[in-house]
């Protein structure tokens, strides 16, 4: 099994990324910002939790997405390894998820890192509002605590993933093919090993 952690900003093109890349590479992806979305789309007491903290841009509990993560670890049948979305977004989250996998015999063999410059992202989330109306998309205050909030609680995870050896960073600016291609060739090196 193969462990892949994607990661950058939000309006970094993760999510458009990890649909192509699970479906290339048969990974399970696993994106705790669908799930909370999804959540609140079922309209359960989570999900109104949840969304009244989502709407600010800031992060929700670590507890609440270490356990939407926990109950899907064990779903990989007939897949490859994990595509992680979104997740983890702080320290405590990426310490709970080697734990998790550890305890399976696993472990998380890349962080994909895809690098954007700020005035990019914002571009990016604005026009990104109007197609997923996404309400923490629409307003510029959200966009930049969003991006405040990866910088204090979770670019330190690049520290910690740099000790182990596993950060990859990847530049996130070009078409949405090009970057596919310049993921896709990291992780046939590990398919293929
Ligand atoms: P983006 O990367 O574009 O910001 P996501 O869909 O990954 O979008 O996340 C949307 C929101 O959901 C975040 O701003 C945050 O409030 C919440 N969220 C998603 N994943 C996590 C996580 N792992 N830890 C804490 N909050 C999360």
């Amino acid at each position: 099994m193969l462990n892949f952690l994607i990661f950058g900003p939000p309006g970094s093109g993760k999510g458009t990324q990890s649909v192509r890349l699970a479906e290339k590479f048969n990974l399970k992806h696993l994106s705790t910002g669908d799930m909370l979305r999804a959540e609140i789309a079922a309209g359960t007491e989570l999900g109104k939790k949840m969304s009244a903290i989502m709407a600010t841009g800031e992060l929700v509990p670590d507890e609440v997405v270490i356990e939407m993560i926990a109950a899907r670890i064990d779903s990989t049948k007939d897949s490859a390894g994990f595509l992680f979305d979104g997740f983890p977004r702080t320290v405590a989250q990426t310490e709970a998820l080697e734990a998790m996998l550890n305890e399976r015999g696993m472990k998380i063999d890349s962080m994909l890192v895809l690098d954007v410059d700020h005035d990019e992202l914002v571009k990016r989330l604005i026009l990104r509002a109007e197609l997923s109306g996404r309400p923490d998309d629409k307003d510029p205050a959200v966009i930049e605590n969003r991006i405040d909030v990866y910088k204090a609680k979770t670019e330190p995870i690049i520290e910690f993933c740099r000790q182990r050896g596993i950060y990859q960073p990847v530049d996130g600016v070009g078409s949405i093919d090009d970057i596919f291609g310049r993921l896709s060739n990291l992780i046939s090196g590990y398919t293929e090993s």
